[in-house]
């Protein structure tokens, strides 16, 4: 050999030496001809014996298909196997030895195989840390809008709050918003509705707090919405310039958030209620979970306010919040006691001489004679009672007994009994499927006349809804009358009056009490009676007050009114007595 071809043999063997992968030289049947020292060092500690004869063996207890696979390479050459993982941890305790290595096979001639081998330990543990903060990531995600999660919420809710605030940017705020019967939205239009509407506002989110009009060239400032639960969305607002910013950027979002929903060929209207907490430097510290139930019950006291609206925490709402978890316990018992009774508002005839026909109907409403709290009104309990399920086994016991007492005026009164029993319907008992059947059980039971018998169900209920509008003719086939109460606070409009099968409408107390003083209701109440005249339905003027609103209802043509002027509501017998008086009002 010549000198160079020395010195370049030499080099040959100490690239091979240095190697960092280890290579090896075998026979078909794995024996080992030639291995560098990276091959020995990887190799040897899976040789507790230090026999490093063959391969296949050494490997067998991680690879235990070797022979087969190299045996069955038909090729005369060529790659049989490339970065094969095989996990040997199990024979190598100790700390910082290989866990993990990568194994290629090429197959050199019919005789020989080359085997390159290389610890790939921390490579692996790199991809694991990768696919955990993946996981962990999508776990922080909601699938249905791509929204962080609640998990994800309150993650950055906490950091949000442990994170030292500059004076500067003092305020932040988390806001809470609910869906305002959302429920409804599932049991009439279906689930897969209800999985649209949410990916709808979603996007009304992100669309309203990406266009919002922050104070320009602040830093931090930050607006990020989340699904926190099956209707509610939290949006958490940092580094404002102000507390009442948050109340402005609630305003807003609730106004978008309110315009209709586009569901294939029809158009939905929603609600919203929200809660706010605002987060001020006292918020440092606070736990993000006791926040995000604080804004709940901000979310709880304007939905039982109606809906529709906004409320900022106040740490008195726990109080009242505790109440009404109390409230629906003892709701139970109050159906199982009898606790729950009637009360009947007399409705009058406004004829066209100024009298007024005391026997024209009457209108249920149900009362709790609660044993601590004393007298407690529908509207704090119906809530509750659709929420918890309750609504059905109420509304039935006070149609039951309203019809059970309608029939007794009848018997007793003769000619003085009103003509027309007016009972509220829930919208909770309006999805329940079978309605219209133990209705028409209740009637037959007390020997109820179905044609004196009138529903009232609430304006924005009538409006939505194939399952309902269905109903709602099955009612109007078995004789039973339709009124759609507070008129003009929900969300159809005159113009589509004619798309509901009523036959009377009830205008609203906030109408009526403005009738005398505001030229604008005035107007309303004038063109809703018009409407309904000509659609063949009547009208009933409500929460008449005083003789001037009387007077303004009765000149714009109302058939019928109801209100505290004639009558508050009163017990069955007090009604009896009211409805035997003498004198006219
Ligand atoms: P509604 O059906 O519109 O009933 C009229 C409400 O206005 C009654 O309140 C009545 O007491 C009140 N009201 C009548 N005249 C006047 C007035 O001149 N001034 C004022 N300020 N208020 C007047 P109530 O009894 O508290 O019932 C409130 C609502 O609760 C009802 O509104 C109805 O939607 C619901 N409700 C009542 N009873 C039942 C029931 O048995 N089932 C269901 N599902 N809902 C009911
Ligand atoms: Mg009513
Ligand atoms: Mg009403």
């Amino acid at each position: 050999m010549s000198s160079d071809a020395e010195a370049a043999y030499e080099a040959l063997i100490q690239f091979l030496y240095r190697a960092p992968v280890a290579l090896i030289q075998l026979q078909s049947d794995g024996a080992i001809e030639m291995l560098n020292p990276m091959a020995a060092q990887l190799l040897m500690p899976l040789a507790p014996q230090g026999d490093l004869l063959n391969l296949f063996t050494v490997l067998a207890p991680y690879a235990d298909d070797l022979p087969r696979l190299c045996g069955s390479f038909a090729a005369s050459h060529g790659v049989i196997c490339e970065g094969r993982r095989l996990l040997v941890t199990a024979a190598q305790p100790q700390a910082g030895a290989p866990a993990v290595l990568s194994l290629g096979l090429l197959k050199v001639d019919d005789g020989r195989l080359m085997a390159v081998l290389a610890d790939v330990t921390q490579e692996v543990a790199r991809e694991q840390r990768q696919l955990a903060s993946r996981l962990a990531s999508a776990a922080r995600v909601d699938v249905l809008t791509q929204l962080p999660n609640r998990a994800g919420a309150l993650g950055m809710l906490q950091r949000m709050v442990q994170r030292p605030r500059r004076a500067e940017d003092a305020a932040g705020a988390l806001l809470f918003i609910n869906l305002d019967r959302f429920k409804q939205i599932n049991d009439s239009h279906g689930n897969e509705a209800g999985d649209r509407v949410m990916v709808l506002v979603a996007e009304r989110l992100r669309s309203t707090l990406r266009a919002s009009d922050r104070a320009p060239g602040r830093h931090g400032a930050s607006e990020l919405a989340a699904r926190v639960g099956g209707d509610e969305f939290a949006v958490l607002l940092d580094g404002l310039p102000g507390p009442d910013i948050a109340e402005r950027i609630a305003a807003r979002l609730l106004d978008r958030l309110s315009k209709p929903y586009q569901l294939g060929a029809q158009e939905l209207a929603c609600s919203f209620s929200m809660g706010i907490v605002l987060l001020g430097a006292d918020a440092d510290g606070a736990e993000a979970d006791d926040l995000l139930r604080d804004a709940a019950t901000a979310m709880a006291v304007a939905k039982a306010g109606g809906g529709d609206r906004y409320a900022v925490f106040a740490p008195a709402m726990r109080e009242q919040a505790a109440l009404r978890g109390g409230l629906e316990a003892d709701l139970r018992h109050a159906v199982e006691r009898g606790e729950l009774f009637n009360v009947y508002q007399p409705v009058v005839g406004l004829q066209a001489d100024g009298q007024v026909d005391r026997a024209a109907g009457v209108e249920a409403l149900v009362r709790w004679r609660h044993p601590v709290r004393g007298l407690v009104g529908p509207v704090e309990f119906i809530g509750v009672a659709e929420e918890c399920g309750l609504i059905s086994a109420i509304g039935e016991q006070v149609l039951a007994a309203a019809c059970a007492d309608f029939v007794g005026w009848q018997r007793q009164l003769g000619a003085r009994a009103p003509r027309l029993l007016a009972v509220n319907l829930s919208r909770a008992q309006l999805a329940q499927p079978g309605l219209c059947g133990r209705v028409g059980a209740i009637l037959r039971a007390t020997g109820m006349p179905a044609e004196r018998l009138q529903l009232e169900i609430t304006e924005s209920l009538a409006a939505q809804g194939q399952n309902i509008q269905q109903q709602l003719l099955e009612f109007k086939a078995m004789g039973i009358k339709l009124a759609l109460d507070d008129f003009g606070t929900g969300y159809s409009s005159l113009s589509s009056l004619h798309l509901l099968p009523v036959d009377t409408v009830k205008i609203d107390r906030s109408f009526v009490s403005a009738a005398d003083t505001s030229r604008h209701h005035e107007v309303l109440i004038e063109a809703t009676v018009k409407v309904a005249r000509s659609l063949g339905m009547s009208t009933v003027a409500e929460g008449i007050e005083t003789v001037q609103q009387a007077a303004v209802v009765r000149r714009q043509g109302c058939d019928k009114g109801q209100g505290y002027l004639y009558s508050r509501p009163l017990a069955a017998e007090a009604l009896m007595a009211w409805l035997m008086a003498e004198h006219s009002l």
